[in-house]
């Protein structure tokens, strides 16, 4: 059977690093990291994502800055908002909560970040770099993966991964970093032909699609190690894309959900702040690791 991934206790411990780090900035510079997160309207579910993700700040010793809009708010006042963000010295991480509503230029909103305050990688200056080798900001989901991954494999390099899911924040940056890792990487999606056969041949499996239970055990080569980043809420609660018990019979390692990949996109994202805290520093102060180096 295979080993469950505990990504619950290695995102604590990413946290618990990106604590300790922030600490030691603040001793440095005098200066903890500040992350704002805008949110506009109502969406409840939105909302939740921001108190987590405010409360995870605090609790890195990060100041949590929030900003509440009103539905009705256009893209005009969007701009500004970021703009002043933009220019905050205060400020190192600046996070739009998705989906704005229908009536904002999201594309818009989301370009006028500065990308040297995109901790979420989602601006194209950043997939750019992560496309390029460059340093930059990595989107928090796949980040997280690739933690995961290199727990279980001491050497990722020359091993088949299989990519589901071509999404802007977690397949393509997902292939990117696989590659980068020397990954030979497959990308499948929605017309994808005979997927089972080629999930049959990887090495390594993320699944990013959206549909629960879509990866079955029998897809899986003995020994492969599953990364299941769906989250699709059920009548019998939250499941993966991946169908667990006939996998986990099959696997080598497996990510659960709940308990996987969820609790290190959080954990990324203050990794990511203190990253950005860190190469604003005063030169010299401190050195600035490359992308991912506090894990
Ligand atoms: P998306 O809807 O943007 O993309 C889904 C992808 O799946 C598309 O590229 C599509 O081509 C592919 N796809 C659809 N049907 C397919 C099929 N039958 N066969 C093969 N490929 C198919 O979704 P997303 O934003 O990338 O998210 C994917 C899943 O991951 C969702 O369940 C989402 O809730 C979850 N998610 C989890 C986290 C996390 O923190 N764990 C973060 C982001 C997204």
């Amino acid at each position: 059977a295979a080993t469950i991934i505990d990504g619950k206790a290695r995102a604590l411990r990413l946290r618990a690093e990106v604590a300790r780090g922030v600490e030691a900035l603040r001793a440095e510079t005098g200066r903890a990291p500040g992350l704002a997160v805008v949110l506009v309207g109502e969406d409840p579910a939105s909302a939740v994502y921001v108190r987590s993700k405010g409360k995870a700040t605090r609790e890195a010793g990060m100041n949590s800055v929030e900003r509440r809009l009103p539905a009705e708010t256009d893209t005009a006042t969007l701009l500004a908002l970021v703009a002043a963000l933009n220019a905050d010295p205060a400020i190192d991480g600046i996070l739009v909560q998705l989906p704005l509503p229908a009536h904002v230029d999201a594309a818009a909103v989301l370009l006028a970040i500065d990308p040297d305050k995109d901790v979420d990688g989602f601006h194209p200056v950043n997939a750019g770099r992560l496309a390029t080798g460059m340093p930059g900001f990595v989107p928090c989901t796949p980040l997280g993966c690739v933690m995961l991954l290199r727990d279980v494999h001491a050497h990722l390099a020359g091993l088949d991964a299989v990519v589901v899911g071509r999404s802007n924040i977690v397949g393509k940056p997902m292939a990117q970093l696989l590659l980068a890792e020397s990954c030979t990487v497959t990308v499948a999606h929605s017309r994808t032909r005979d997927l089972f056969a080629r999930v049959r041949e990887a090495d390594i499996v993320v699944a990013a699609v959206g549909i629960p239970g879509m990866i079955r055990g029998d897809w899986i080569k003995p020994g492969a190690t599953v990364i299941d980043v769906g989250i699709n809420r059920t009548d019998s609660g939250l499941v993966g894309d991946v169908d667990f018990a006939s996998a986990a019979a099959v696997a080598g390692a497996i990510t659960p959900v709940p308990g996987g990949v969820g609790p290190m996109t959080i954990a990324c994202l203050l990794s990511n702040t203190l990253d950005s805290a860190r190469r604003r520093a005063p030169v010299g102060l401190i050195a600035a690791g490359p992308i991912g180096a506090s894990a």
